[in-house]
């Protein structure tokens, strides 16, 4: 897609990207994006609720279980992200999935990367091979319509930070190089800071960013996620109003707010800067529902899509649809009218 026709202005960089765009009449909407405006016209100013799901079966049985569950978004892994080698999508399932995406009444569908991935690692092979990692998953993501791969920053390991964020950032640089031609970007996800795990505080966020930045060209094509379970183990508090004012303050003046372009949704069993990453279900956690139902209602987060990634295993140890359900209705729930 060209994104040549995307103007960028200072405020709303990464906002005005065509395959992002919500709007009715989106005057920029580009004719590779045409699927992706499909889905944008279904759901029209609201704040899309959704939740990962497994491709367990086929691609498109992720869709089958997004609508089972009520989502208007979804997350996917368009692979086993435990495993290094994954083989091309055939192009017959890839518009297959695209179709069921149209169809249904999703309005955003992200891709989640493997977990191997590591951009900022110190040994080079495993370096080039996250780099070529983050290609692939791009191109995946391009095949299937997604706009968005969300992207955990890697893990600094025994280098010093500083130098593991700009390794980390020239990784994704790289990686948005090699897929110049690509609409499909990536989302830096906030992390919980376990262990050495790079992008806790969002000032290494922010620094991971300005490095993209420098070219221009990267930067409508990278954006920031924030996970509520990660950012509240990293320290950050999400209530009351005042504290949750703060926090997105502080996301504001270091990454620049227009750059959200996605929430991940998830309580959290572990106390607040723990900097232990385990997601419980919305409100039976650490955060609570007190946060969420100001995360729910905030003006500086009005429009940005929410994606569970809560437990799903039922009383019998299996995965029910009931639990997305259950936790898509307590968000719903929160919502002051009017919004
Ligand atoms: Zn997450
Ligand atoms: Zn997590």
């Amino acid at each position: 897609m060209k994104r040549a026709a995307v103007k960028r202005t200072k405020k709303a960089p990464a906002a005005s990207k065509p395959a992002q765009r919500r709007s009715k009449k989106s005057p920029r909407a580009v004719s590779r994006a045409s699927a992706k405006r499909g889905q944008s016209e279904k759901t029209s100013g609201q704040t899309l609720l959704g939740a990962h799901q497994s491709i367990a079966g086929g691609l498109s049985k992720a869709v089958e279980r997004a609508a089972e569950t009520g989502c208007q978004c979804l997350q996917i892994f368009t692979r086993n992200i435990n495993r290094w080698d994954v083989s091309a999508i055939d192009p017959e399932e890839a518009a297959r999935f695209r179709e069921a995406v149209t169809e249904s009444s999703l309005g955003l569908v992200v891709a989640h990367d493997s977990y191997l991935i590591n951009p900022a690692s110190a040994d080079d092979q495993l370096r080039d091979k996250s780099i070529a990692g983050l290609v692939t998953e791009l191109e995946r993501a391009e095949m299937l319509g997604i706009p968005w791969v969300v992207a955990h920053p890697g893990a600094a390991g025994e280098q010093p930070v500083e130098t593991a964020l700009l390794r980390a950032a020239d990784g994704i640089g790289a990686a948005l190089s090699a897929t110049g031609r690509l609409a499909s970007g990536i989302l830096i996800e906030t992390t919980a800071g376990q262990g050495s795990c790079l992008g806790a505080s969002f000032e290494e966020i922010a620094t991971m960013l300005a490095r993209i930045d420098r070219r221009p060209a990267f930067s409508a094509r990278v954006g920031v996620c924030l996970d509520t379970c990660h950012v509240f183990a990293a320290g950050y508090p999400l209530a009351p109003t005042a504290a949750l004012d703060t926090t997105l303050r502080q996301f504001d003046r270091l990454i620049g707010i227009q750059r959200l372009k996605l929430i991940h949704a998830n309580d959290s069993k572990r106390e607040r800067g723990s900097r232990v990453d385990r997601h419980e279900e919305i409100g039976k956690g650490k955060i609570g529902l007190e946060a969420f139902g100001l995360i729910m209602n905030h003006p500086m987060l009005a429009g940005i899509p929410l994606i569970l990634e809560t437990p799903k295993e039922g009383a019998d140890g299996k995965p029910t649809p009931a639990n997305d359900r259950r936790n898509l209705a307590a968000l719903r729930g929160l919502v002051r009218p009017g919004r």
